[in-house]
């Protein structure tokens, strides 16, 4: 008799719905929108509904392995738990020996952003370990510094309080195909005579759907941000009231922006100097008005800086103090974990090593030269810049691999060692949205497949192994979900383990519903101010740094898609890389729909289908974040073609620095 499960889904995602699991005869046959969740509004995205394929994959891995060909061929063979657990720790015995733990580097992101998942037991084995740490840049980390500085990640606009506003730009972001939840909202806001804008190199939206699209050029958006603001001040329309009691820095930013007059902004960001003043006027003049800004506009050198220019837009008009008021950026500001706490001492104090600049690392830019990688929760090879260095250093034959991991990724090929990990639905874990004021628990709905382990569980293994005497290493696995929310504090309120593990959501609780900007929630900087100029930003805050490069003419951009949540479904949920380009683009390189390209720069090629449209603007190839090799025709996906440039702010990676040329190969009926 089929059974339904309530869980939670803590995939990297801003929505965190509820879902509904049935289950039959062990196996899960459905997987569909729960009832009891603020904004899943009953349905969920294609990627999760189809998550049992990722289940019952032929790539799932069910049992530890090791390797027994040479690196990269993905020859296997299965070991034990215990044997796997003691070769892990014998040889991080020996590189630690040999080089110092900083030799060895934990390697890990948001495969699933449940807090028991990552952050947890992990962080505790390698600091015992005394391993390198991990700067966690690859995404969010610009934008995390910028909204930290200015505001102290102040809560930002909820979803349901869209449809109030009278003005929405949605700036960088996709929301079809990664916040599914927030696209009815904006729907409604439309039938309510909002004014939408959206600024995207492609075009996502119909005309339909929104007021205005400004196609800006990748890694542009500063310069239109600081020209709409320039505009404002040329019409006397900042708020200097506001400006004055609740902010500091705003000499600088005017400063910065004065250099930006229309028609110079329109030359550099690709964007009619008229469309730049209507959206600087529609913003200007009605309210309430909110900006949704996304990871897009960070993702480039000048990214930083460009998400600091758009989130000070409603303060310089005195846009907040009203439900429907302000921006959204990530909401997780409202929700704490004091995983010190928790954990009794986490005390690490290593060497922190850029995530985003793994291919340098391997291939021998720091010092002790990292010769233990433990890789967990993310697929490097598909989704870290340069990808021809990664694969290079993974390629090293003194180089020790662990993967822990659900399936055989592109990174799991080039393993020593491979742990089979449990999915959200196999295990207890506690996610904290980053969109919807709720944190959510995970349950098991089905015993895990083969051997695969829970993250916690391994971790603590391998602690106890290591005969450290943290209490944590202890703990039944069953008390986790308990330790954890004891630490963790949801707006003014502890987590309940109990409604987590129901499979439940705990909400915030702000004064009177969803967090009004200025109104129940404040800036939580130290002085309670909002900082126009936060140091954050470098010497030179608002400073443009343009990305010129006369032989690759083209602007690489690689956008989320609905098919996969970053890298994660990519083993079987996008078959064929695609590159999308515009038709005068096309047109001046002899290229048609579906011909065969290579698209190249001095760091790699890729060879995939073309796909004609005029969705994207000139100048810009776009291709899917995420995509694994076996979708390319030479092994190659857009990373191959990043460069490992690093932001001033936050550190974070520089995905759509790249350029790039497309030149045809063979037409599809050709290839055979
Ligand atoms: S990926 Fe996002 S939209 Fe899809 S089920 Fe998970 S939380 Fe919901």
């Amino acid at each position: 008799m089929p059974t339904v499960h309530s869980t939670v889904c803590p995939l990297d995602c801003p929505d965190t719905c509820v879902l509904a699991v049935t289950v039959d005869e062990g196996r899960v046959t459905k997987i569909a929108a729960g009832d009891g969740h603020p904004t899943t509004q009953g349905f969920i995205c294609s990627k999760v509904a189809r998550f049992d394929r990722r289940l019952y994959h032929p790539d799932r891995l069910l049992h530890p392995m090791r390797r027994v060909g040479p690196k990269g061929n993905g020859d296997f063979e299965r070991v034990s738990w215990d044997y796997a657990i003691g070769e892990i720790n014998r040889r991080f015995r020996a590189i630690t020996e040999e080089w110092g733990a900083e030799a060895i580097l934990p390697y890990h992101y948001g495969g699933s952003n449940g807090i028991l998942t990552e952050g947890f037991l992990d962080d505790l084995y390698f600091a015992r370990l005394g391993a390198s740490r991990l700067g966690k840049t690859i995404c969010a980390a610009p934008t995390t510094a910028v909204a930290l500085g200015m505001y102290g990640k102040m809560p930002g606009v909820a979803y349901p309080d869209y449809p109030k506003a009278q003005c929405i730009i949605i700036w960088g972001a996709n929301p079809k195909a990664s916040s599914v939840h927030l696209v009815p909202y904006l729907r409604e806001a439309k039938r309510n005579g909002a004014f939408i804008a959206v600024i995207d190199p492609r075009r996502n939206f119909s005309r339909r759907e929104v007021d205005l699209h400004l196609p800006v050029r990748p890694g542009a958006d500063l310069p239109l941000a600081l020209a709409m603001i320039r505009c404002w001040v040329d019409a006397g329309r900042l708020d200097r009231s506001f400006l004055d009691e609740q902010t500091k820095g705003l000499e600088t930013l005017l400063t910065y922006a004065e250099e930006w007059p229309l028609d110079r902004a329109a030359d550099v960001t690709g964007v009619a100097a008229s469309d730049i003043e209507c959206l600087a006027q529609q913003y200007a003049s009605l309210s309430p008005a909110v900006i949704r800004c996304g990871w897009g506009p960070e993702r480039n050198r000048n990214g930083g800086k460009a998400v600091a220019a758009i989130l000070a837009m409603p303060a310089l008009l005195g846009k907040f103090g009203v439900r429907g008021g302000g921006y959204t950026m990530s909401n997780n500001g409202a929700m704490r974990i004091r995983m010190n706490e928790a954990l009794g001492d986490l005390r690490w104090e290593s060497r922190t090593i850029n995530m985003s600049q793994l291919g340098a690392v391997l291939n021998g830019s720091v010092d002790p030269p990292v010769k233990g990688l433990f890789v967990y929760n993310c697929n490097p090879v598909a989704t870290v810049p340069d990808q021809n260095a990664v694969i290079r250093g993974l390629l090293r034959e003194d180089l020790f691999t662990v993967v822990f991991d659900q399936v055989l990724t592109d990174s799991a090929e080039y393993a020593d060692i491979l742990l089979p990990a449990t999915t959200f639905l196999e295990h207890d874990d506690i996610s904290i949205s980053y969109g919807t004021y709720v944190a959510g628990g995970a349950t098991p709905v089905i015993s895990p497949c083969g051997e695969a382990r829970p993250n916690a569980d391994v971790f603590a293994a391998l602690g106890r192994d290591m005969k450290f005497d943290d209490e944590p290493f202890r703990w039944p696995s069953d008390s986790y979900v308990r330790h954890a929310a004891a630490h963790l504090e949801i707006g003014s309120r502890p987590g309940d383990h109990e409604v987590f593990a129901r499979g439940d959501v705990q909400r915030c609780d702000f004064k009177g519903g969803d967090p009004v900007q200025f109104e129940t929630v404040m800036p939580l900087t130290a002085d309670g101010k909002i900082d126009l100029a936060p140091a954050a930003l470098g010497a030179t805050p608002y400073g443009f740094d343009p990305v010129e490069s006369a032989r690759y003419p083209l602007a690489l951009i690689t956008p989320s898609t609905p098919r996969l949540v970053s890298s994660t479904l990519g083993e079987f949920n996008y078959d064929e890389l695609v590159a999308t380009l515009h038709p005068e683009d096309a047109a001046a390189r002899n290229v048609s729909d579906g011909d065969v390209v290579r698209i190249f720069n001095d760091l790699g090629e890729v060879i995939c289908r073309a796909e004609v449209r005029s969705a994207v603007r000139p100048g810009v190839v776009s291709m899917p974040k995420g995509a694994w090799r076996k979708s390319s025709r030479n092994g190659s996906t857009s990373t191959a073609l990043c460069p490992d440039d690093v932001n001033v702010v936050g550190g974070g990676a520089c995905f759509n620095d790249a350029r790039v040329e497309v030149e045809q190969r063979l037409s599809v009926e050709n290839t055979g």
